[in-house]
């Protein structure tokens, strides 16, 4: 991600409100992908640009409590909530203690990956546009609230609609999950950037483009149940990475895609950051694959040597053999391919 500045010259951050040092308003306008600086008033946020020109914003519903969320709508947008918020179609029960908390990190992960797929040039319509537009429903099950019917939210995605268990965003929840799943690197951004491969794999892949995927991933119409069934109960084979970034990549050509996908989204994010902190002077551009590539390797390479220097376990322990680096590929012609069509 981007570094971002107030007026008054403090750096500032993405999920920021005001500026701790100068006390103005802060929010994000996800039209120009710019924090601003201003101040709110009467569901309204003014701003000058940099000719010193006014401008007026609406603000999101939800930028009080517990949300806080510092995201902006055009002064004429119908909606009353910003192109992130109002793709949430159920939250847990806010009379109970935990879950004011656990929607607020929902939501700011939520934010991270519209702001990646936004700055990939991906669509993030909602179901006001599109019967299959993007959607998001944050559970409970009994592990967590006894008083609620289902027994497990799993989470997935069906049709656009994304669920996730909310105690996720528990850290203890998350921990205990890690262990029992052996998934060490679950986030609630991992889940969500997971997710939301299997819906841009509903949308993006032409037949032309599925007769590839099947090429480079493998035949989706494998009985995924069975194939799910088969990996619980006898994890991933032997030598899984040298074909996959993850053990439960190999269980299916779907959950295969959705993992490299998260992978990739991984990859764009924290190289944009790298760049914004000067670790890199590369820039990404269309076509240009190989070269993105050689500057994560650099960069993860670096990651590791301060991760090693601290006498912690390696950042970035994956490594991303030939069949991964086609894996990858074809996602980055895909959304490449579609970013030039919009
Ligand atoms: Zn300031
Ligand atoms: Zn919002
Ligand atoms: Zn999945």
């Amino acid at each position: 991600m981007k570094r971002f500045y107030c007026d008054c010259g403090q750096e500032v951050y993405f999920h920021n409100t005001h500026c701790e040092h100068c006390g103005r308003d802060l929010a994000f306008d996800p039209i120009s992908m710019k924090l601003l600086c201003g101040h709110r008033e009467l569901g309204r946020f003014i701003s000058q640009d940099s000719q010193h020109r006014t401008q007026s914003y609406k603000t999101c519903v939800n930028h009080t409590e517990p949300l806080n969320c510092n995201w902006l709508l055009s002064a004429d947008d119908p909606h009353s909530q910003c192109i992130s918020c109002r793709t949430t179609q159920t939250i847990p029960d806010l009379s109970r203690p935990k879950n004011p908390l656990r929607w607020k990190k929902l939501e700011q992960a939520k934010r991270r990956l519209f702001y990646t797929l936004l700055s990939l040039g991906l669509d993030v319509r909602g179901r006001e546009l599109d019967e299959q537009g993007l959607a998001f429903q944050f559970l409970e099950d009994q592990r967590t609230n006894p008083h609620v019917a289902i027994e497990h939210v799993l989470t997935g995605h069906v049709n656009g609609l994304i669920t996730l268990n909310a105690a996720e965003a528990d850290e203890g929840f998350l921990h205990t999950m890690k262990e029992a799943m052996n998934e060490p690197y679950r986030t609630l951004l991992g889940h969500f950037r997971h997710e939301v491969g299997h819906y841009y794999w509903m949308k993006l892949l032409s037949e032309e483009a599925l007769v590839q995927f099947r090429r480079v991933f493998g035949d989706e119409r494998f009985d995924y149940q069975r194939a799910l069934s088969i990996y619980y109960q006898y994890g991933p084979a032997r030598h899984w990475e040298v074909s996959f970034i993850s053990g439960y990549a190999t269980s299916h050509p779907f959950e295969d895609w959705a993992e490299t996908w998260a992978h990739y989204l991984h990859i764009t994010d924290t190289l944009d950051t790298a760049h914004a902190y000067g670790l890199t002077n590369y820039e990404p551009s269309r076509n240009d694959f190989d070269t993105w590539i050689a500057e994560w390797t650099r960069v993860t390479q670096l990651m590791n040597a301060l991760n090693r220097s601290m006498g912690l376990a390696d950042a970035y322990p994956f490594v991303l053999t030939p069949i991964i680096l086609s894996k990858l590929r074809f996602i980055d012609q895909l959304i490449d391919s579609q970013a030039r069509e919009q």
